[in-house]
């Protein structure tokens, strides 16, 4: 039994189990070690058999216990020292906003193999959740995924002038701690004040909560919220249509479907 590491790089999805592709569910029962982040719900972990070892690297935000250069020097060794499947677990896809890339390069520098396994990012986690379409004929020809979050306090650092396209669902990974600053900006590049916006914590668990707002009040409306956990935030005309759903009215009149989709 000679077989040669390989390092699984494993979306666990946004929080609910059942968002987790078969593979993933495959590889958490195989795996010799699974090496987890913070984000990685605690329904998730509990599909890891009880006697397969587990390492958890979880990062505080601002408070960095593992830096990631450990975290890749620690994948390098679990799979020279041995271990012949190692599963990499990060929350929603491993190469969105995951430094899951950084990971795969020194694994590649090192000649160790590498697959990636896809996860729900919790853009679509989020967004399915609550019937929000991140694109739909006539309101949203196109999604934006950024993050919120600047090295070291630096200033956000965006095209505002490209964020501010009342065309396209703009989705806000760790946005909490600036979401006043983006929203002003994109606002002062011509966004309109009553685009909706959706806030949503700890989305697809049993924690979820969220909150329909819009850019000219979000900021405030988040901070009241007191929201714990992680947080989204999507921004675009298609957010109405989850409100369309729900029967309420919105800005989307001037769209055909979702004024045929509009309850009562
Ligand atoms: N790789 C992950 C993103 C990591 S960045 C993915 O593809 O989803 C971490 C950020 O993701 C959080 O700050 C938050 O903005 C978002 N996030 C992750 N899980 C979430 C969830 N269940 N609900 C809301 N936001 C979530």
């Amino acid at each position: 039994m000679s077989r040669e590491p390989k390092v699984y790089l494993v979306g666990a999805g946004p929080g609910d189990p059942e968002l987790l592709t078969v593979k993933a569910r495959r590889l958490l029962g195989e795996a010799d070690v699974v090496v987890y982040d913070r984000l990685v719900s605690e329904d998730v972990l509990a599909l890891i058999p009880p006697g397969t070892a587990r390492i958890d690297v979880g990062k505080q935000p601002k408070n960095h216990p593992y830096p990631q250069r450990e975290i890749n020097a620690l994948l390098v060794s679990l799979a020279k020292s041995g271990k012949r499947q190692v599963v990499r677990l990060k929350g929603g896809d491993p190469l969105i906003f995951g430094r899951g890339s950084e990971e795969l390069l020194a694994l590649a520098a090192h000649g160790i193999a590498c697959e990636v396994v896809p996860g729900v990012t919790a853009a679509s986690g989020c967004a399915a959740r609550l019937g929000i379409p991140l694109t739909h004929r006539g309101l949203a020809s196109g999604v934006r995924y950024v993050t919120g979050h600047c090295r070291d306090d630096a200033d956000l650092d965006f095209d505002w002038q490209g964020l501010a396209d009342p065309e396209t669902t703009l989705v806000i990974y760790m946005g909490k701690a600036n979401i006043d600053r983006i929203a002003a900006r994109v606002m002062a590049h011509g966004l309109d004040p009553a685009t909706p916006v959706v806030a949503v914590c700890n989305g697809t668990t049993a924690a979820e909560r969220h909150l329909f707002a819009n850019l000219g009040n979000v900021a405030k409306m988040t901070e009241s919220a007191g929201f714990e956990g992680p947080l989204l935030f999507i921004v675009g005309r298609a957010v109405n249509v989850a409100q369309a759903l729900r029967g309420q009215p919105g800005d989307t009149d001037d769209c055909e479907s979702v004024r045929q989709a509009r309850v009562g």
